[in-house]
This record gives C-alpha cells, structure tokens and sequence, in this order.
C-alpha cells in the first residue's frame, strides 16, 4: 500500500511516521508513505502557497495552483483509490473507515493549513474528505498521522500479533474490556480472578461480558444497531 501525504509543514510527520508501529511497518516494507511538500509547486521565488480570502475574512487560504500541480504530479504516475482532504467537516472517522481505507491500495490525504483549502480544489479533485472530530486544529498533519496510523496497523503484519487488531475497540462494535499484566497483586489491587483462571473458556466470557458491560456504560450509541 502507498500512502501519500501532501502538507505544507511536512516536518510535523517527522515523528508520527518514524518510531513504533508505523515506523516498523515502513522498514518492513508493508506500507510505502512519502511526505511532499507543497511549497515544492509554490507560486514565484518565494514559493507562495497561500493568498488572502476573498470576500475580506481573516486568514490566509492555500491556493488552487500548487496544490493542483502537487495531485497532478502524482496522479500521473499511479492511480488513486481516494484522494482525502483533512477537514473538520468532513465525515466523522471511524474504525469502519479505517478497516476500508486499509484496503486501497494508493491513497492522498491532503492537510490543509492556515484558513483551509481553495474550494475549487475540493470540488474538482478531493474524492472523500475525513475530520477526527469536532474541533479546529491549526493543520491536517495530525489528523492525517492519525489516519494513517490507524490504517498502517490493519496491514496484516505490521501488528506482531495480529489478532490483536481484531480484539481493539470498535472493530467488532464494542469498546474493549479492561487488560492487566504482571503482577497479578500490586498494593492489593488484585487482577480478576478470571484472568487468572487459565480457563479459556472462563477468560473469554470475562471478556466479552466486560466488554459489553463497558459499550453499556461509556458508548450506548454502539448498541443501538
Ligand atoms: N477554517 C476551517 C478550519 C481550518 S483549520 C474551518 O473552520 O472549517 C486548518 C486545516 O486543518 C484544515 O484545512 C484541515 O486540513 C485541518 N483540520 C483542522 N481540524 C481538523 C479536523 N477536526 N479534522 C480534520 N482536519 C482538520
């Protein structure tokens, strides 16, 4: 899978695609992820990327044409599945959008910055736009480094263990039930006896009764369907 990231502050994915997970499932070659800068297509010798909006509001807007050239440049050498904008209102993102998105094989996400985006380009060549959320970030970067983590774990082998992605919160429309390790006493918090039962059958009906009990109490939205 190729994962391309269009930012105009592209040192803000430094970090988020180095270390853990991500970082490994790069190495291991199971997920190809490139950063551009969109500065790279900036207009004149300073390399201008935004202009002030139209209509006088404040904030500066990113401008149609580097961002143009920048999915143009790309869209040449490869077809896209999606070509994602970052943007809060976008649709919500959820497990389910990540499980379909871990499917395609190349995908843009596009970070806007400053104001947003000129419309022009979410209505002439954004296929999906996605928000982590109601509330404003100053950039795209850190909803796109979420996205993308959360697509880069579903790859089958970047988990060591790769049930484990199968057991996580919502991919089976509950909230996860709680999880202990050693020691099985630490100032007399005990760990569930039924953890400690070496019962399989015992420990998953634990689990999948926590499970529920915790969907009940935190997301009751999760068992209305
Ligand atoms: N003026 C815009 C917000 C711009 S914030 C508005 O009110 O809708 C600058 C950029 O940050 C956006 O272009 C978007 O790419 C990103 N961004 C901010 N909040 C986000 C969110 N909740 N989800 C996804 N992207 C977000």
């Amino acid at each position: 899978m190729r994962i391309d990231i269009l930012s105009v502050v592209p040192e803000l994915l430094d970090s988020p695609l180095k270390y853990s997970i991500v970082g490994r499932a790069i190495k291991k070659g199971l997920v190809d992820i490139r950063v551009h800068n969109i500065r790279k297509h900036g207009i004149g010798t300073r390399k201008t990327v935004d202009d002030y909006c139209y209509g006088g509001d404040a904030g500066m807007v990113m401008m149609v044409e580097p961002v143009f050239k920048m999915i143009n440049e790309l869209k040449a050498e490869r077809d896209y599945d999606e070509i994602i904008y970052m943007s809060p209102d976008g649709e919500q993102f959820t497990q389910g959008i990540a499980n379909e998105l871990s499917l395609d094989e190349n995908i843009i996400l596009l970070c806007g910055h400053y104001k947003g985006i000129d419309e022009r380009i979410r209505e002439h060549l954004i296929t999906r736009e996605i928000s982590v959320g109601d509330y404003v970030l100053s950039g795209g970067e850190i909803p796109a480094a979420a996205v993308t983590d959360s697509i880069v774990r579903l790859i089958p082998g970047a988990l060591s263990d790769e049930t484990s992605a199968l057991s996580d919160s919502y991919q089976d429309g509950l909230v996860s039930p709680p999880a202990y390790t050693r020691p099985a006493e630490f100032n007399g918090w005990k760990v569930p006896d039924e953890l400690l039962s070496g019962n399989p059958k015992t420990i998953r009906a634990w689990q999948d009764d926590q499970a529920l009990k915790r969907t009940k109490e935190r997301r009751p939205d999760l068992l209305k369907d």
